[in-house]
């Protein structure tokens, strides 16, 4: 059977590294992304040009599709999209995910909160909806993997710089732990990573791009991270070579 793989947030950054490595590990990969239709072009024909080929049998290797994870129809359309067009699903990475400009608490309003909440954790919680719906052995379906892209904002808490953010992926992982429980009886494996510090586009929406050049001194391992590095964790765990992991974590923050 064709593995399927949908990237949310596939077009920038962890997202890009992923649905590109996904590919050259052979899966037909969709690249959801929001806006930015030109960065998710450049990945689908970068996996088109690196295999040689643009389809598999009467499919397509890769496709790219526009749709706002927070938004409910735009979900049900990716999801009906990758149906038509490359087949059964198999695998998920919600990998899509914002912060904002780096605030106190003090002065963050509930329409930032409506929106990091939204985009970060309804996003991912109806992504898996739709997967389970398609994967689940007790509705018909193959099985498959999800993968959460938290952060280790979660564990840390983001202090002075976004908390709201850091809260959301700490629903992530409790979203992680009970969705793993729930459909394990159904042949899906729910796992997560939680990168830190990895040289991506985020840090300048919250008004930092250097970021990571101010605290590198605390990492451990004394550097920032590359988004490849978090792919391949990812990558492995939507694999089965971890077929007896579920409801896990992979911190990929370089020890912090
Ligand atoms: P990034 O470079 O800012 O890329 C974000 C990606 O998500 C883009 O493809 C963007 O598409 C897409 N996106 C944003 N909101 C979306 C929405 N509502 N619907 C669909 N797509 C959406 O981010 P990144 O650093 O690679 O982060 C990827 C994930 O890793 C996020 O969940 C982030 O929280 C997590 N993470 C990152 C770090 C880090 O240090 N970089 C650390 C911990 C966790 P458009 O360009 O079209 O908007």
């Amino acid at each position: 059977m064709n593995q399927v793989l949908i990237v949310t947030g596939g077009s920038r950054g962890i997202g890009a590294a992923t649905a590109r490595l996904a590919a050259e590990q052979g899966y037909a990969v969709c690249v959801n992304y929001r806006h930015n239709q030109a960065a998710a072009s450049t990945v689908v024909e970068a996996i088109t040009q690196s295999g040689g080929r643009a389809m598999v049998g009467d499919r397509p290797r890769a496709i790219a599709v526009a749709a706002d994870v927070a938004v409910e129809s735009d979900v049900v359309r990716l999801f009906q999209t990758v149906d038509e067009q490359l087949g059964q699903v198999t695998a998920l990475v919600n990998n899509a995910g914002i912060l904002e400009q780096q605030r106190r608490v003090e002065d963050i309003d509930a329409a930032r909160l409506a929106r990091v909440l939204a985009a970060n954790v309804i996003g991912s919680f109806l992504c898996a909806r739709e997967a389970i719906r398609r994967m689940s052995t007790q509705r018909g379906g193959a099985g498959g993997a999800i993968v959460n892209v938290s952060s280790v904002a979660a564990r840390l808490g983001s202090p002075g710089e976004y908390v709201d953010y850091a809260a959301a992926k700490g629903a992530i992982d409790t979203f992680t732990i009970g969705l793993a429980k729930e459909v394990a009886d159904a042949g899906i494996r729910v796992n997560a990573v939680r990168p830190g510090f990895i040289d991506t586009d985020i840090h300048a929406s919250g008004g930092e791009p250097n970021r990571i050049e101010r605290v590198k001194a605390s990492i451990p391992l004394g550097r920032g991270g590359q988004a490849i590095e978090v792919a391949r964790a990812i990558l492995w765990l939507l694999s089965a070579e971890a077929s007896y992991t579920t409801g896990s974590f992979i911190d990929v923050a370089g020890g912090k």
